[in-house]
């Protein structure tokens, strides 16, 4: 643990440094400047002054209310709350800005992932893969429609599904692939959309993180057979609680709509009586002031886009020489990221052995928010409940059901690595921030570098 008395230090060195100002009027320059940089360069925690301000950081959501309110109190005051006309538009802005031909506005982005998977007939008995290193949604929605996730580890070098891996992962139960652009970079769709062509599976993308991201200049979202998006408080997107099924594919479109509208008729889903649900169905369809708020958030997309853009290249830059951190590598063929999160291993060998723990606490002493991000989601207890539910008793095979032969048969070693030792994220909106924010950042790094045994002594004391 790190000691109490440090922030006394800490106290110390700031009210010396208070007095160089005047002391730099005496002419006692070239001294007082070795005295400042070797302050500066004493770790936060160990008592030197920090990187960066924390509350410097950009505010999440941005909400302008002489731009952003005009449109949301119309809908309020107008008493038209459900599902009408503002909705329509916002999936026509959604799709029009992915350049898909359609999208259909939900509830949130776990339903539209259970909505896909059940259109495309996902049900009880069938397997669909998914990568480990995701939010919990993902696994989520699988489950939800009866199905079985099946995980197919990552490559630690992008974070996303290693399409090397996925083969060996299908059997006659595979229906689908569920690639998950994770962190808001795109999954290796090229090898995953060839790989599902020849044994017939459907791709439906988890692009829950990935608003706008690209592939050779395809917006991610439409490149697999339907896209799901996320519009949740912290995603890039924000409306609080929303989400969104992007496809080309008109049938499945119109089966997507009526089954979020509790099975009545839409578009080319009708029905022999006029009126009353014709299927199966649920409802969760979105309002119409959220998707007012969607509209508003839509226009500030792009640009904070590019933003974060040019932030993680200019931050990977800067970090990238410092030994034991590794950046998020990008597949060639990428031509534009979302980053929802900006991500890096870290290499405790090269930090004298620092834990990450510490070294997080270093990062945020320096001012730099920080998080280990996600822990394993294939080896969790919610999976053996699920397993002992009725209908999974009555659907599956005794042996797909034991959970110990389940654990056995979802390793994913690189994922644990990552998620247990390796990962360290910063959150999209400290890419929103100015270049200098960006230097904070690799300063902050680089001095727990320097200062890493120093470190390490006294988080044992
Ligand atoms: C946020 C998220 C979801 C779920 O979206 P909600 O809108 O929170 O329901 C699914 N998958 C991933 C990868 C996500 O990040």
């Amino acid at each position: 643990m790190f000691k109490k008395n440090f922030s006394r230090r800490a106290f110390i060195k700031q009210s010396s440094l208070a007095s160089i100002g005047s002391a730099l009027s005496l002419g006692l320059v070239p001294s007082l400047f070795a005295s400042i940089n070797k302050a500066a360069q004493t770790p936060a925690i160990l008592g030197g002054p920090a990187a960066w301000d924390t509350r410097k950081w950009p505010k999440w959501p941005v909400w302008n209310p002489e731009t952003d309110e005009k449109r949301v109190l119309e809908v309020l005051r107008s008493g038209v709350w459900s599902r009408a006309a503002v909705v329509t538009e916002f999936e026509k802005e959604w799709a029009a800005a992915l350049d898909a031909k359609r999208s259909l506005a939900v509830a949130n982005g776990t339903n539209a992932l259970i909505v896909a998977l059940n259109q495309f007939n996902i049900r009880g008995g069938d397997e669909v893969l998914v990568p480990p290193y995701t939010f919990i949604a993902t696994v989520q929605a699988v489950l939800a429609n009866g199905a079985m996730p099946v995980f197919v580890d990552i490559d630690p070098q992008t974070f996303q599904m290693d399409p090397a891996k996925i083969e060996a992962k299908i059997t006659p139960r595979t229906k689908a692939i569920l690639p998950v652009h994770i962190l808001g970079l795109p999954a290796d769709m090229d090898r995953i959309m060839a790989i599902a062509k020849k044994h017939n599976l459907v791709v439906i993308e988890d692009a829950c993180q990935a608003h706008l991201a690209e592939i050779n200049g395809k917006k991610v979202g439409t490149i697999g057979h339907a896209g799901c998006f996320s519009f949740q408080n912290s995603k890039n997107l924000p409306i609080g609680e929303a989400g969104a099924i992007v496809s080309n594919d008109d049938a499945f479109m119109d089966r997507c709509f009526s089954y979020q509208n509790l099975g009545l008729p839409y578009g080319s889903v009708v029905g022999s009586v006029g009126t009353g649900s014709i299927r199966e169905g649920t409802k969760v369809r979105l309002t119409e002031y959220q998707a007012a708020i969607g509209l508003a958030q839509l226009k500030r997309l792009d640009a904070q886009t590019t933003t974060r853009n040019q932030n993680a290249a200019y931050l990977k830059s800067q970090i990238e020489n410092i030994p034991g951190i590794i950046p998020y590598k990008l597949y060639d063929n990428v031509t534009r990221g979302a980053f929802h999160l900006f991500a890096f291993r870290y290499k405790k060998e090269d930090f004298k052995g620092l834990s990450r723990e510490d070294f997080l606490k270093a990062l945020r002493a320096e001012g730099i928010p920080c998080a280990s991000g996600y822990t394993t989601l294939n080896n969790q207890p919610f999976l053996k409940e699920v397993f002992q539910s009725k209908n999974y008793q009555k659907i599956y095979p005794k042996e797909m059901l034991d959970y110990n032969k389940y654990l056995e048969q979802n390793k994913c070693p690189e994922n644990d690595r990552i998620c247990n030792e390796e990962a360290v994220w910063f959150t999209q909106n400290l890419l929103l921030g100015t270049k200098s924010d960006m230097s904070a950042i690799a300063a902050a790094i680089e001095k727990t570098h320097k200062n890493a045994d120093k470190i390490k002594k006294a988080a044992k004391i």
